[in-house]
């Protein structure tokens, strides 16, 4: 393999076809032209500063494996396959309505187990979120309540392990 994929924007290791790395969550990080590419955590880490991110983490991707124009392999595509998209890949839209405090949870799995958090995640749990809310919202309704309390939630917690 004399050519490499990338080289890292912070440190400028090589990154190989095939190879793990690591980008910004951020969309301005990964414009095709001024993209970023980081061989470690550690080196992404160091260009937050700079950059000056709210929210951002790292996502681990696959390089392609050659120099052939192919799609990376990535965990989360936004724009997948149309089969996929519904269900996984989270369209702009979607992002737009992450419900969850992201750098907290993403600092609660950092704090309990050193993991990192992959961009996909957040959607998911807005998605589980969002239809949590509307059981609650059912119940408070099925009660003639104009408030969803507590209660309302916990009912919805209950039933949610269930059928929908
Ligand atoms: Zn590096
Ligand atoms: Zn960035």
């Amino acid at each position: 393999m004399t050519e490499a994929f990338r080289v890292c924007s912070t440190c400028r290791t090589p990154i190989a076809y095939g190879a793990k790395y690591f980008r910004c969550s951020v969309s301005t990080c990964n414009q095709k032209r001024t993209a970023l590419y980081f061989c470690s955590v550690p080196c992404w880490d160091a260009h937050v500063p700079d950059a000056r991110h709210r929210d951002a983490w790292a996502e681990e991707v696959v390089a392609p494996s050659g120099p052939s124009p192919e799609t990376p392999a990535v965990r989360k595509i936004v724009g997948a396959k149309p089969a996929e998209t519904a269900a996984a890949a989270p369209s702009a839209e979607d992002d737009a309505d992450i419900l969850v405090v992201v750098s907290r949870f993403k600092k609660y799995v950092a704090d309990r187990s050193g993991m990192n958090t992959s961009a996909g995640v957040m959607p998911l749990l807005s998605k589980h979120l969002r239809a949590l809310a509307d059981r609650a919202i059912r119940e408070a309704e099925a009660n003639g309540r104009k408030t969803v309390l507590d209660r309302d939630v916990e009912e919805a917690v209950r039933r949610f392990g269930r059928a929908p």
